[in-house]
């Protein structure tokens, strides 16, 4: 059968369960010796590699899952260039690609994008899009055409990336209300400056249309160098005064944060915790737009505070973001180019437990995904097996990888 097969392979210690753990052999970087098989594109056994004196020489891991990209908006860079690399220019780049935008051009750039990550290993993907006052609805039925039709080899989930005030027209309420039948969440930017009053009250707007249609809200907030934790803040407050609690949300890249004092930190994290707030961090287009001076070099690079908020007990996911358009003219919806900036700016270790959570198991439960990525007795045969043996050939170098998908060799 050509969806079963058998591997002798390293994976890192938190991402599998086994029940013989005894002889498990576990190198000095956390990756164990175990040999896989599967049939009918399921793990039929898991089991470690006794006696062993050779290490297997390739790392098998889930296939991935992006929590943040933006498919819409993918490669514009060289049509929309943000020269300046600044968070003004992609904003002014971006709204000069609005004008010349249609169906036709983001289904192009929605199935191109699908295809990369894909072959490069992805097996889910959230993509916010665009969305306007005065954009026809019907690309939306076209962009859940294009979802169902690679539905067998990824989840493809979308948020309406909108202005807050969206949410408060008619053209939002038809909107959220085809989420309800189809899937889909609720986007929006939350960004200072700007007038509190307004913002609480179209959140609360964005909020109880939620509520109504039972969808799940995903916001760009906070991501800025100036007023830490503004918008987070009137976030919680809005959501104390409605007495809500059962929105999922997720708050994407909250990079100010990371200037306010750990003891805040936690303290907000903790109200996050309590309310099930997820994050998103999204280090490389926040070292690429946020505090950049032609002039000076400087080291303030405002990011998620991933261990901070690890430590009060919030669920963190690392995402990519945008790739080869005015917010970041890098990337090609590759994993491995995103862990391999990640790991030295945010100094993750990869052979920890809460590195590995944020890159597989917290994105999964972010995406609420049938399986969580923990390789187990069971669980779907999906995976990307590297020629490599240490988290140096992982991060260092061309990666040969293969993917497997249901079982099934893909690429
Ligand atoms: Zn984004």
């Amino acid at each position: 059968m050509s969806n079963s097969g058998t591997a002798e392979v390293l994976i890192p210690r938190s991402l599998f369960v086994i029940e013989d753990i005894d002889n498990l052999i576990i190198d000095v970087e956390d990756l164990c010796s175990v040999s896989i098989s599967w049939e009918d594109g399921f793990v039929s056994e898991l089991k470690p590699l006794k006696n062993k004196i050779t290490k297997p020489k390739n790392i098998l891991f889930p296939r991935f899952v992006e929590p943040h990209s933006h498919f819409d908006k993918s490669f514009t860079w060289a049509a929309f260039p943000n020269l300046e690399s600044n968070y003004g220019g992609a904003l002014s780049a971006n709204l000069q690609e609005h004008k010349t935008r249609s169906t036709d051009k983001v289904l192009e750039r929605v199935d191109k994008s699908l295809k990369l990550a894909i072959q490069n290993g992805y097996r889910a993907i959230r993509s916010h899009i665009d969305t306007y006052k005065g954009q026809s609805i019907d690309i939306w039925s076209e962009l859940f055409k294009l979802q169902k039709k690679f539905s067998s080899e990824l989840t493809l989930q979308y948020v309406a990336l909108a202005p807050l005030e969206f949410w408060n027209t008619t053209d939002g309420e038809d909107l959220a209300k085809m989420f309800s039948s189809n899937g889909g969440i609720l986007g929006g930017v939350v960004v200072p400056p700007f007038n509190k009053k307004d913002t609480s009250k179209f959140l609360a707007k964005m909020l109880l249309l939620a509520s109504k249609n039972k969808l799940e809200i995903d916001l760009h907030i906070d991501e800025s160098i100036i007023e830490p934790g503004a918008g987070i803040k009137v976030l919680l407050e809005t959501i104390e005064n409605l007495n809500i609690n059962s929105i999922p949300i997720t708050c994407s890249h909250l990079s100010s944060l990371i200037s306010l004092t750990n003891r805040e930190i936690l303290k907000l994290g903790e109200k996050m915790a309590e309310r099930n707030i997820k994050v998103i961090a999204l280090p490389l287009t926040n070292f690429w737009l946020l505090n950049r001076s032609n002039k000076t070099t400087s080291l303030k690079r405002p990011v998620a505070p991933i261990k901070q908020l690890q430590n009060s007990h919030v669920d963190v996911s690392l995402g990519s973001d945008n790739v080869q358009d005015p917010w970041y003219p890098f990337g090609d919806f590759d994993p491995f180019y995103t862990l391999s900036c990640s790991m030295p700016m945010l100094q993750l270790n990869p052979w920890e437990r809460m590195t590995l959570s944020s890159i597989f198991l917290a994105p999964s439960r972010l995406l609420n995904l049938k399986w969580d990525g923990l390789i187990k007795k069971g669980c779907p045969a999906d995976f990307v097996i590297l020629d490599a043996q240490r988290w140096a050939d992982v991060f260092s170098r061309n990666l040969k990888r293969k993917v497997f998908i249901n079982g099934d060799l893909y690429c």
